[in-house]
């Protein structure tokens, strides 16, 4: 059973020293217990934050030494569990190694799914926070503008895409030329801006004639920067994720930015409210699953896949994710389906 540890905390970026490749014995299944084999790993920059030692508001930190946590689709290999039977495909949060025993509570069968590793990305846990905040919290009206940054990863596309079928004019951010044109081309976005453009404030302005309307953030930083000035009277911005600041290794120096941020939300009457997908799952998921589902069957929502192959290759590919190497959902494939 090869699994991945966090073997040491890192200290910004992580490097691929922190995360260890070991064997161990593969465990046995116990009463109600059953044993699973990983087919896809989904790596999520949430990861990152759960290898600080403080972990975040929604789960503990990983402990050193042990498996870094992820969701998985996986196929039970032999269970002791009364729903569940060998060969049963599941989504389920075996983290990153081949196999690991379950109780059955976190698994949710997915039948027979055509491509199973969309449970992790575009069916799945990304696109449902796509969903979810766009449209619950975003609210996007026709003719409104609509920014996204990291617009070709995971929820930044599914983010776009449903933007533009609410009728709203849609402007991604997203790290270089390919990116941006697989957004406009591919995506059906109206513009793209690369975050790496020296100019990007003034790139975003121009994309942006009439100001912004929603501002779905996936990054912080400097695109959020760019993003403020030019927020519209009533705009919402959704706070998805500040994967910019994940690797951040001591406070931003000063000038002080929270009072001019304040100034611009009070007289802009500006609603910026945060969200954890964790909480929306028992509302929500059954209505993203169906119209998501009508979407993509119907093909009005394109999804990709950045598909690795190989477990001792997840470190380098996760940390590829944190610097914007990865193009579109990114899903390690541990074991043939
Ligand atoms: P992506 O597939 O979009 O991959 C991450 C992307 O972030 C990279 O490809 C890169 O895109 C961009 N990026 C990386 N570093 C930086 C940086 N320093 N500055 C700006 N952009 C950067 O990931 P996901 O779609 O899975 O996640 C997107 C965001 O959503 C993350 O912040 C994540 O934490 C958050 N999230 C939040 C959830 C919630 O419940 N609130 C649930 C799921 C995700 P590029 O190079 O193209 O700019």
């Amino acid at each position: 059973n090869r699994r991945i540890v966090l073997a040491a905390r890192p200290n910004g970026m992580p490097t691929t020293q922190d995360l260890r490749l070991e064997e161990a014995a593969v465990p046995t299944p116990g009463p109600g217990q059953l044993l699973l084999r990983t087919l896809y790993l989904s790596l999520d920059p949430y990861m990152r934050n759960l290898m600080d030692e403080a972990g975040t508001s929604y789960a503990p930190p990983i402990a050193l030494g042990a498996p870094v946590v992820g969701g998985t689709v996986s196929r039970v290999v032999s269970s002791e569990h009364a729903q569940f039977k060998a060969g049963d495909l599941v989504l389920s949060n075996a983290g990153w190694q081949d196999y690991a025993l379950s109780d059955g509570t976190d698994l949710t069968a997915l039948g027979d799914m055509a491509q199973p590793s969309l449970a992790l990305g575009g069916l799945g846990m990304p696109a449902f926070t796509a969903y979810v905040g766009l449209l619950d919290i975003g609210q996007p009206k026709p003719g409104e503008t609509v920014v996204v940054a990291a617009a070709t990863g995971a929820v930044g596309a599914v983010v776009g895409q449903i933007a533009k079928l609410k009728g709203a004019r849609v402007v991604g951010i997203a790290g270089g030329a390919d990116k941006c044109r697989y957004a406009v081309e591919e995506l059906g976005f109206d513009a793209c801006i690369d975050r790496h453009d020296p100019q990007l404030a003034q790139r975003l302005a121009q994309a942006c004639p009439d100001g912004i309307d929603v501002y779905f953030e996936n990054v912080g930083g400097a695109v959020f920067e760019a993003v403020l000035p030019l927020l519209n009277h009533y705009a919402r911005v959704p706070v998805c994720g500040v994967i910019a600041h994940y690797n951040d290794e001591a406070q931003p120096p000063v000038p002080n930015p929270l009072p001019g941020l304040m100034t611009t939300l009070l007289q802009k009457r500006i609603r910026l409210q945060g969200f954890i997908i964790l909480d929306h799952y028992a509302e929500r998921f059954e209505a993203f699953r169906r119209e998501m589902g009508e979407w993509v069957a119907a093909g009005r929502v394109k999804l990709r896949e950045d598909r690795v192959d190989g477990l001792e290759n997840a470190p380098a590919a996760f940390i590829g994710l944190l610097q914007g190497h990865n193009f579109g959902k990114l899903v390690v494939r541990v074991a043939e389906a």
